[in-house]
């Protein structure tokens, strides 16, 4: 394919791979086709420079020093929180704590909001086609409770039945938390309206966007979310970090989760007072290099612009779907109307692993497995599949790598 069409949508990916030196690699001898980013995306070079500057020149703890050293890594940490405020376009920036990814975020809504305020016989709506990270923190929670998880079905496409999610809002509903985007199908929720039916049923709603903040413009605002996760390392920044946002009144009324440092305002042996949110739920010295990396890399894609970012990933998503179609054998497993760049499948007669193993020797990384999201695979009849996952830096190339390296899958199980 022509570098014309690689900036179809005014994109210069070539331009823009360069800034991934991961991405410059040969992996058994083949130019890296790396399609494997629902489980990690490459970080570009900024975000590398952000946290080696924070390592060789700025590095000290924040919040406490008086020193330059101090005052500068402080500046940044915060700088970085406000960026993301913009990026999820939150009201301020006490509505944005950082976490260790989006698991931890839910664990922390799940562990504070959760116990704060369920009862026995209280309801928790999640979908059929979640993440691990999105049921069983509730399961807990709802184990602890007595509380109860209800699971909205899927349909064969991979949509959630809308009619039948709705049924599930009812006067015992506290809690409904679903992914804006499913990593193991590619999925993309019509999540404004299900968080506007959960608010009428009077729950909050949680917003899983691990796979959607990397992917698409999001503002937390207007889709009225009440909290929203995502991690860091999934959106071209460091593992360790992630975000959680929660509306000021909602992290107001919570209590903290871990206990420590920067989470207190006054200790006695008698009586902790806490910290105003985001601090209270903040313990200890945090990921300070991972959140100005993160800071990197959301300045980074914002300048790239998340209406291309998304556009480009939906050409790729539409090519790469026409070309696997054409492979004999191979199904698609999630074929939404409204989907994300996920093209899992599976291949009659060729185990996931294999599949995956193959494509290794040819220097193609795809996850192959359950996704952390049995649920669905079960719902699918399949105990896994194979998933090409892509970002704004792959390229029609690539798919053709895959599609190619598929052939020879099959030749070899023929
Ligand atoms: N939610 C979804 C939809 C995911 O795809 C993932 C990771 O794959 C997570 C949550 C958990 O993210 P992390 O492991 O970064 O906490």
């Amino acid at each position: 394919m022509s570098a014309r069409i690689e900036t179809a949508v005014g994109l210069d990916v070539g331009r823009i791979r360069e800034d991934f030196p991961a991405l410059r690699q040969t992996v058994h001898g083949h130019p890296l086709v790396y399609l494997d980013n629902a489980a990690t995306s490459q970080k570009p070079r900024a975000v590398l420079d952000a946290i080696m500057r924070f390592y060789e020149r700025d590095c000290a703890n924040v919040h406490r020093g008086v020193h330059q050293l101090s005052e500068r890594s402080t500046a940044a940490y915060e700088g970085a929180r406000e960026t993301v405020r913009q990026f999820l376009n939150a009201a301020a920036p006490a509505e944005i704590v950082y976490t260790r990814g989006a698991t931890e975020s839910i664990n922390l809504v799940a562990q504070t909001y959760g116990r704060a305020n369920l009862r026995a016989g209280d309801e928790i709506v999640v979908s059929g086609l979640e993440h691990h990270s999105n049921i069983v923190p509730w399961q807990m929670l709802a184990a602890e409770k007595g509380a109860i998880l209800r699971v909205a079905p899927i349909d064969d496409r991979g949509e959630i039945v809308p009619e039948e999610y709705r049924k599930m809002l009812g006067p015992r509903t506290r809690i409904v938390a679903l992914a804006q985007v499913s990593n193991a199908l590619g999925t993309i929720n019509p999540v404004r309206e299900m968080i506007a039916q959960a608010h009428a049923a009077g729950a909050v709603a949680l917003i899983d966007g691990a796979q959607a903040a990397p992917h698409m413009p999001v503002d937390v605002q207007d889709l009225d979310c009440d909290f929203y996760a995502f991690s860091g390392h999934k959106a071209f920044g460091p593992t360790g970090i992630g975000v959680l946002f929660g509306k000021a009144s909602l992290l107001d009324a919570m209590p903290p989760w871990q206990g420590g440092g920067d989470m207190i305002r006054s200790v006695t042996f008698e009586k902790t007072t806490f910290n105003d949110p985001p601090y209270k739920f903040e313990a200890g010295t945090p990921h300070i290099a991972g959140a100005i990396g993160l800071g990197a890399a959301i300045d980074y894609v914002t300048t790239i612009g998340l209406d291309r970012v998304a556009a480009w990933e939906h050409e790729l998503l539409v090519y790469g779907t026409e070309a696997l179609e054409r492979v004999p054998g191979l199904r698609l497993i999630g074929t939404a109307r409204r989907k994300a760049a996920v093209l899992s499948f599976v291949l009659e007669g060729v185990h996931p692993h294999d599949i995956a193993t193959i494509l290794d020797g040819q220097g193609i990384a795809i996850r192959a497995g359950h996704h952390c999201a049995q649920p669905i695979m079960e719902r699918f009849g399949l105990t896994a599949t194979s998933r090409a996952s892509l970002a704004f830096y792959n390229t029609y190339r690539e798919i053709d790598a895959l599609v190619e390296g598929l052939g020879k899958v099959r030749e070899i199980f023929e």
